[in-house]
């Protein structure tokens, strides 16, 4: 099998855009079709200050490689959930990414911040534990965002995350989940920064090679409460669909986007009286996670800074594609 672009031997066959590439001309591929994304979706507009939510894992170290590589000037931010060695291990990979990127990264620590770390929280909360990691994470990301001055909080979600998702919500009729899985979600006034997902196009398969090709030090395990997980039984079926009928995952989040946006905007949600936090409750699940645990309400991040000279997020280089 040859190159479609250069026609040396090829390293990758994509079944779903029926081609076959090389590892530099798949590169080249993977990260014009972010830029691709960014740009027809509005993820990042000139002079925005763009923040990766970065797990160690491959989808966001690949997504803060490419990001710097387009020329957007992109920090990272780190949520330590205090899983013994699988969460020092996730957060040295990110550290050391945030010194080959010369990227500031921030920190903030489920331990240090309630005392406990997420299997207590869900013992005492009785919550399964990836409700609550979803609770303060989502609540953490956006809060350091916001904070710190940022525009963007961009996430390395890729399609065959989003793909299972969906079909998850379709099965379950999570009506209330499933208009919200848009590629960018706009955000509301100073408490609720905008979100995006420069993946949502690209396969899980896509970001793994880039990352081996690249040479990305990631962290191989998952964490541990993903075993069992509903969404990777969903993955896999959709993975046999996939191989019987190449580009039906794509087809499928298209088809989804066109669609969301013939949607009517469902309601708004009111702000957390303790926080502000957009919430359809008087206070946010963040807030009363801190009532019912207790918790520091200083809210610390740590921020590690590996350089003193470098652009700031939403600069702009010469070559800057934004
Ligand atoms: S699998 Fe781990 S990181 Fe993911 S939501 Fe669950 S606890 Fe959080
Ligand atoms: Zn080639
Ligand atoms: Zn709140």
């Amino acid at each position: 099998m040859k190159c479609r672009v250069c026609g040396k031997p090829a390293s990758l066959s994509l079944r779903a855009y029926n081609t076959a590439l090389c590892a530099d001309d798949f590169i080249a591929f993977l990260e014009k079709r972010v830029l691709q994304t960014i740009r027809r979706y509005k993820l990042i507009n000139t002079g925005e200050r763009p923040l990766v939510a970065v797990s160690g894992g491959k989808d966001s170290l690949a997504l803060w490689t490419i990001l710097n590589r387009l020329g957007f000037a992109a920090d990272g931010m780190y949520i330590d959930l205090g899983i013994a060695e699988y969460s020092q291990t996730s957060y040295l990979k990110a550290r050391a990414m945030a010194d080959e990127l010369n990227r500031r990264l921030f920190r903030f620590s489920i331990p240090k911040v309630f005392g406990k770390e997420v299997a207590e929280l869900s013992r005492i909360t009785r919550r399964p534990p990836c409700s609550l990691c979803g609770t303060v994470k989502r609540y953490a990301m956006n809060r350091v965002c916001v904070t710190e001055g940022y525009s963007v909080l961009l996430t390395g979600h890729n399609l065959d995350d989003e793909a299972s998702a969906l079909l998850g919500n379709i099965l379950y009729w999570k009506e209330e989940y499933l208009w919200k899985k848009d590629v960018v979600l706009e955000g509301q006034g100073s408490s609720l920064a905008k979100k995006a997902k420069p993946f949502f196009l690209c396969s899980e398969r896509e970001v793994a090679a880039y990352a081996l090709l690249k040479g990305i030090d990631y962290v191989y395990e998952e964490c541990p409460y993903a075993v069992g997980a509903r969404t990777l039984v969903y993955k896999n079926v959709l993975n046999q669909i996939e191989e019987m009928s190449p580009a039906t995952k794509i087809m499928f989040l298209k088809g989804y986007l066109k669609r969301l946006r013939s949607e009517p905007k469902r309601e708004q949600a009111t702000s957390c009286i303790a926080c502000g936090y957009p919430t359809y409750t008087e206070k946010c699940n963040f807030c009363s996670l801190m009532d019912r645990v207790g918790g520091d309400q200083r809210f610390a991040v740590d921020t590690y800074d590996p350089a003193e000279t470098r652009m700031e997020p939403g600069e702009t280089r010469p070559d800057n594609h934004a």
